[in-house]
Order: C-alpha cells, then structure tokens, then sequence
C-alpha cells in the first residue's frame, strides 16, 4: 500500500528520514465469509450467494484472536465476500475491540441500512471501506447488480451520517477509468475523507478478466490526476487520505512527479520512499481465508502456506521453509528481469509478485503490471 497523502505531507513539513522498519506484527485482512449478495467482476474470492462449507466457527476464530494478539498484529481488516453476512460479525468485532485491535470493516455496502449502520456505530469499528467502481450503471455493472450504486451510497451516507470513518475503494479497469474524477468527487458532495485506489491485480475473477486491464498510459493519467488531487488538499491543508495498493510501482512513478513540480524535493522523497520499502506481502500483510488458510496477501489465495485448524497463524507466519515465504522476506527480493535492474528496487521491491507468477509462471520474473518507461527505472 502507497500512502499517497504522507508523502504529500513530505512535500509540505519534511520529517528526518530514518531506517527502514517493519511493524511488530503483520495486519491482518481476515476474509471471515465468503459468500456474498453480489458477484463482482473483478473479486479475487470468487464469492457468490450461497453458503461455503467448512468456515471457521466463532470460537475458532477467538483463538485465532488471541494468537494474533500475543503475536503483535496491531490490525484486522474483517472482510468476505460480505461480512455482514456473517451472523457472528458483531461479536466477532466487539471481541476484537475489547482486545485492542484496530478493527477495520471492507464491506459492499448494500446491507448498510439505518439498522445495520447503528451496530456499526456502536460497535466502534475503526473505519470501514465501501468499495465504489463508478458512478450509476457503472457500478451496477461491476457489481453485476441493478441498484448496487444507490445501495451502496446509502450505506456510505447513513455511517458518514453516524461520524464513521469511511474510505471510498475504486479498482481501475478500461471500463470505469473516466470515471475515477466523478468517483473521487464523491469525496467531497458526501463528506467522505479517505480514498482507496486499487489497480487490478490478476487473481481470483480480476485474472480473469486480466484483458480488461487499464492501459499503461491510463494507469499513468490516472496516478497524476490523484497526485493532483492530493496535493491540492494537502496544499490546502484539508485532511484527505489517499492511499493506492496492488502496484507499489506508485511510489517510484510518485518520485516522477515530484521530480517534474518539486524539483528541489526529489532527494527528500526519494530517501523516503527507500525508507517505506515496497511492497509488503508476506511480511507486514497477511492474510487469512474463511477456510483458515493462510496466505501471504488476499491475492495469494492460490497459495497456502498452512492452516491455523492445525498451526497457529504466529508459527505459520515465521515459517521460512515455504520458498515463496522465504523470498518474501528477503528485502530486497531476488526478483529477475527488469525488476533486478531497476533503480527503485529498494522503494519498491519489486512490486506484486502474484502477477508475476499469473502471467509467467515464474514467482520472481519482473512484474508485467509495472508502468515505468525504461528511462524512469534508470535502463535507458
Ligand atoms: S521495474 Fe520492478 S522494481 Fe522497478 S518500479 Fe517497476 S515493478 Fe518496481
């Protein structure tokens, strides 16, 4: 994850930079359910609307919890398919309140209604991320559902309406790449401070749909046009939060723009950038299925590294006898091709090794979702 608004932040008040560090934990993105009322075009879970046998009980999951605790994971992002639909999800998240995890809620919103929003509320969830992917049919169209927009905006409205903290989650495709202006607007006419953007990544139905995959200059015009935007508010000193994930090439194209209206910055963010790392999977991002298995990130779902019904999720998470495990933990990673060569390794790590592995079979070839020229990784 690239934290666009922090290194805007660089740009305005610099702060000394020091050695890289990873957290003590990893946070964890805990698909709880995997079935869902709606089918989207780009799920990496493959959710559908019936139920999935074998998922981990609410006492599982307790002692889960507790592991993750004694093992220092400061996060869990509770996810599904949706999980709202869970029926243990309150008490589920209540625990993890009481333990003092920050607990964080990725939902499609639809099942967001004055009922619903009140038990967010009052559960104290830290913030909730409602994925939006264009305006109106749009919208419905990803989400495979007539009315899945208003749905999903009457959810976002009723826990603004509650002083939830809420981010706005955009994944950028061919089909709604005009549209992320008209998305980002939303920030402002609905009171909403944070926005995730998402690229595609190529696993579960995104690898699918893996030719529909926004262009290199898209995904170029798409990262100025959010540079753009978060300048402007941190310029401004208003409190927006922009992050991006599944291309850490973004903090490399960041250096780009800085080097074109900061000049004099380029130094300062390019240490910086170098003191953030890259990407993060299997080391500081980990992720759990609704099986139990564990995977090295949400992508990784074709990949389990063992299942907490049998290990905990702390001995699976050290274990490096995995070499998929292993290599992601090296820093930087003994990545091939173009990524070896580059002059940014350091800030970003080679980027997303699952779409290296989807699109050559190889885990460590260069990342194909990489959009820098030559000239901008330093081999021209
Ligand atoms: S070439 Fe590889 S390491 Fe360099 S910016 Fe692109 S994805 Fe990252």
């Amino acid at each position: 994850m690239f934290r666009v608004s922090q290194f805007m932040h660089e740009l305005v008040a610099p702060t000394p930079v020091g050695p890289r560090r990873n957290p003590p934990g990893p946070v964890v993105i805990w698909n709880l359910i995997r079935r869902c009322n709606l089918t989207c075009k780009h799920c990496y879970s493959i959710s559908a609307d019936k139920d999935f046998a074998g998922e981990l009980s609410t006492a599982e999951v307790f002692e889960v919890m507790t592991d993750l605790r004694g093992f220092k994971v400061p996060v869990l992002i509770l996810s599904g398919g949706e999980p709202l639909l869970r029926p243990d999800i309150f008490t589920i998240a209540e625990k993890a309140k009481a333990m003092g995890f920050y607990t964080a809620l990725s939902s499609n919103g639809t099942l967001i209604d004055e009922a619903m929003a009140d038990r967010i509320k009052g559960i104290g969830f830290d913030y909730v991320g409602i994925s939006i992917d264009g305006i109106g049919a749009t919208h419905d169209h990803f989400r495979a559902r007539q009315g899945a927009f208003a749905e999903s905006m009457g959810g976002i409205r009723r826990c603004v309406a509650r002083g939830i903290k809420v981010g706005l989650r955009f994944t950028m495709t061919m089909d709604n790449a005009a549209e992320l202006p008209q998305v980002v607007d939303l920030m402002e006419s609905e009171g909403v401070t944070k926005f995730y953007f998402s690229h595609l990544n190529y696993a579960g139905r995104g690898n699918k749909n893996r030719l529909d995959d926004a262009t290199i200059q898209i995904t170029r015009d798409a990262m100025d046009f959010l540079f753009d935007t978060a300048w402007k508010h941190a310029g401004a000193g208003r409190e927006r939060e922009f992050v991006t994930g599944n291309n850490d090439a973004d903090g490399p194209y960041f250096l780009s723009w800085v080097k074109r209206h900061f000049p004099d910055r380029a130094g300062h963010i390019a240490a910086k950038l170098v003191q953030w790392g890259g990407n993060a999977s299997g080391v500081n991002v980990a992720n759990i299925d609704n099986l139990g298995e564990v995977h090295p990130d949400t992508m990784w779902w074709n990949h389990n590294l063992g299942n907490v019904r049998n290990r905990p999720f702390s001995a699976i998470w050290q274990d490096v006898s995995d070499p998929l495990m292993a290599g992601l933990k090296r820093h930087p990673r003994p990545v091939e091709g173009r990524c070896a060569a580059c002059a940014h390794l350091a800030a970003c790590n080679g980027n997303t090794r699952v779409r290296a592995q989807r699109v050559t079979g190889n885990v460590w070839a260069e990342d194909p979702g990489c959009y820098l020229t030559d000239e901008e990784i330093g081999l021209a």
